[in-house]
């Protein structure tokens, strides 16, 4: 069943999901957890829409492949086509905010990585990407000011903030649009602050954005 874009108020966004447009590295402390050079341009990837799944039900990603990693990031909804978008038209197309889970199987993806091959097998997986519903924005918010975290059993594991991102919305969102044509119901991840994990089978998820989302989810047993 394909997942359907909606608010946080449960009015649903009258365009079907795209896809959804990631950034590998955008919190230089996340970067360096991994051994990653900080980059100087964005590392652009993207997850199919047959990868999103809703956060609010069990996750069930494919154990059996090997370490799935938890990234918890601020997810953005475009509202209009962008294509070289300007920093201001890029920043204006966003209609909404959430969270995602950008799940990773980390050993598929480290062998690809050795490889120097693609890595879509580990991120564009089935369920790979657990999608909140939307705040919705009636204005530009204040990019900077967002900050969301996830706790794992209680324990906080991850917390960003958006004055903590490398490559801060507008500039990711314009950089974006210059690769890939962005449309109506495409979903922008923009990166993982440090804190990354394992997921383990039969965890409790708690989720929470600045400006009333809160979500409660678990893992399979
Ligand atoms: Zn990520």
């Amino acid at each position: 069943m394909r997942f359907v874009l909606q608010f946080t108020d449960g009015q649903e966004f009258p365009h079907a999901l795209g896809k959804v447009v990631c950034i590998g590295r955008n919190y230089a402390d996340h970067a360096k957890e991994l051994d990653n050079p900080v980059p100087t341009e964005p590392l652009l990837f993207i997850k199919p829409s047959t990868s999103v799944v809703d956060l609010t039900k069990p996750l069930d990603p494919p154990f059996s492949l090997g370490d799935v990693h938890y990234e918890v990031e601020l997810a953005l909804l475009v509202g209009e086509t962008l294509t070289h978008a300007t920093l201001d038209e890029a920043e204006r197309a966003i209609v909404g905010i959430g969270l995602a889970m950008d799940l990773t199987l980390r050993d598929v993806q480290t062998k690809l990585k050795e490889k120097g091959h693609p890595w879509e097998i580990a991120k564009g997986f089935d369920g790979a990407c657990p999608l909140s519903a939307f705040l919705p924005l009636s204005r530009v918010p204040n990019w900077n000011a967002l900050a969301f975290t996830l706790e794992i059993d209680g324990e906080e594991r991850q917390h960003g903030e958006g004055s903590d991102m490398i490559f801060a919305v507008p500039t990711l969102v314009a950089e974006m649009s210059r690769h890939f044509t962005l449309e109506p119901g495409d979903v922008i991840l923009t990166g993982t602050p440090a804190g990354v994990g394992e997921l383990v089978r039969g965890s409790s998820l708690r989720l929470t954005l600045t400006g009333g989302l809160e979500i409660e989810t678990s893992v399979v047993e």
